[in-house]
């Protein structure tokens, strides 16, 4: 273990409150009598009673959010898919308020497909993408029924086509087109540019050649095209380049091979907020540049209207959840830092380590009191980079507070980890004053139930 030094100056204190952080709050977090609720739940006698750390998710802000996408896109289109990113966060539970809200969803490999099928999700809602899916999971889709496949390389076409036939079935197929947009969020996150390991470009011709081949082979039905140009956006324009990039391409497809394509799926990517100065795109102003981009360039085109798409994971959940933390350890250096050390850390949220993500956090006990003093928020793993909050403004923390993280319901449990066999948090649902773990807290046994001895 190293000692970490900084040689940032302390930031000042903001003297924000707990009030203050409320547009990256669930939509029910409340104050009261100095404490924070979330779905009219003390998040002190939470931390309390179900231990930490804990994830918290708050079920009516999933919905709402879910049911946004629905509202807003088809306000302007009837016939659009709501596909929720299961990478974002992927419970059993979580699984079954996507298909109650009239939702499909994208899986990201087998094991996502496993909960699918374990929740009894609709086959036919289920989408599977992906760069490099193993023949075992091609032959899993197909023994599940997914509804569609997102294709990504020749040999994977080949593949699928392959194992479709020997079946008798043809499998809907959308193509993955990398439109060389670069949308201006995180390297690491950043999808769509030519230069990228996922789906075909247009500039060389791969994607042309793609679609031809989908189309000739036995055992795909090519249903569409698909693009994703990454994460965390916040400028809509990425969108609307992106969408005449397809459209154009849709109508080289017609000119070419004269099929008309029947989907096209815009991927997700939504920004939300992760401090207060983010002001993210709402899912409004987001489902009219979509729809409304799709019909006006199909129209420039004289092009059919096809079936749309839209995947988002990070803005239906991010700011759906929180992190609970016991306060432990306190170190003051002297003219450098504090470091306020914490229950868990880079094992829980892997994202301030691995995107130099920026979060906010409060004292759930002191809520209505001003956050007057900075602080590093770190971990309790063997690195130095185990940093939770970098320059955190908080309620002068005190050994045995509950801290919150705020926004923490994208890629944290779902990134999470057992490194210095650390056990998972558990997941708990909030809902009208009620709570339950959806996923509970690991125990030692868990960590050793794959280990062979
Ligand atoms: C990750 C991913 C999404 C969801 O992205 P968010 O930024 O969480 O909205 C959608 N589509 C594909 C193909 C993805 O890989």
């Amino acid at each position: 273990m190293s000692t970490p030094t900084s040689s940032r100056p302390p930031a000042a204190a903001d003297r924000m409150t707990g009030y203050d952080l409320r547009s990256l709050m669930p939509m029910t977090a409340e104050i009261r009598d100095g404490h924070l609720w979330i779905g009219g739940v003390d998040m002190v006698e939470l931390a309390h009673e179900a231990g930490t750390a804990l994830y918290v998710m708050d079920e009516a802000t999933i919905r709402h959010q879910l049911a946004e996408y629905v509202k807003w896109t088809r306000y302007h289109w009837p016939d659009v898919d709501v596909v929720y990113a299961g990478k974002a966060l992927l419970t059993l539970a979580m699984t079954r308020i996507v298909a109650e809200e009239d939702c499909c969803l994208l899986c990201a490999s087998g094991g996502e497909l496993a909960y699918a099928v374990r929740a009894g999700f609709p086959m036919e809602r289920v989408q599977v993408h992906g760069n490099n899916k193993t023949p075992a999971e091609l032959t899993e889709c197909l023994d599940a029924r997914v509804g569609r496949i997102v294709v990504d390389n020749f040999e994977e076409m080949e593949r699928l086509s392959a194992l479709a036939a020997d079946r008798g079935v043809r499998q809907r197929v959308l193509i993955r087109v990398t439109p060389g947009i670069a949308a201006d969020t995180h390297d690491f996150i950043m999808t769509g540019a030519e230069d990228s390991k996922f789906g075909f470009g247009l500039n060389q011709g791969l994607a042309m050649q793609a679609v031809k081949r989908a189309l000739a082979l036995p055992g795909l039905d090519f249903e569409g095209l698909h693009m994703h140009i990454g994460s965390q956006i916040f400028a809509l324009r990425s969108y609307a380049k992106a969408i005449e990039v397809m459209v154009a391409f849709m109508s080289q497809i017609r000119a070419e091979t004269g099929v008309s394509v029947r989907m096209l799926d815009v991927g997700g990517g939504l920004g939300v907020a992760y401090g207060v100065p983010d002001e993210p795109s709402t899912v409004q102003e987001f489902g009219k540049v979509v729809v409304d981009g799709i019909k006006a360039e199909c129209e420039k085109y004289g092009l059919p209207v096809p079936r749309m798409a839209v995947e988002p994971g990070r803005s239906v959940v991010a700011n759906a959840g929180v992190t609970l933390y016991t306060v432990g350890s306190i170190k003051q250096i002297p003219g450098i830092r504090t470091y306020v050390a914490v229950d868990g850390g880079m094992t829980d949220n892997i994202r301030t380590s691995l995107y130099g993500a920026h979060y906010e956090a409060l004292i759930a006990n002191k809520a209505d009191k001003p956050r007057d003093v900075v602080v590093t928020v770190a971990g309790k793993h063997c690195e130095s980079g185990d940093i939770v909050v970098r320059d955190a403004s908080l309620q002068s923390p005190e050994t045995g507070d509950v801290l919150c993280v705020l926004a923490t319901g994208a890629y944290c449990q779902s990134m999470s980890s057992n490194y210095n066999k650390q056990v998972r948090p558990g997941v708990v649902f909030v809902r009208d004053g009620q709570w339950r773990f959806s996923v509970r807290r690991e125990t030692y046994e868990d960590l050793m139930r794959t280990d062979l001895g």
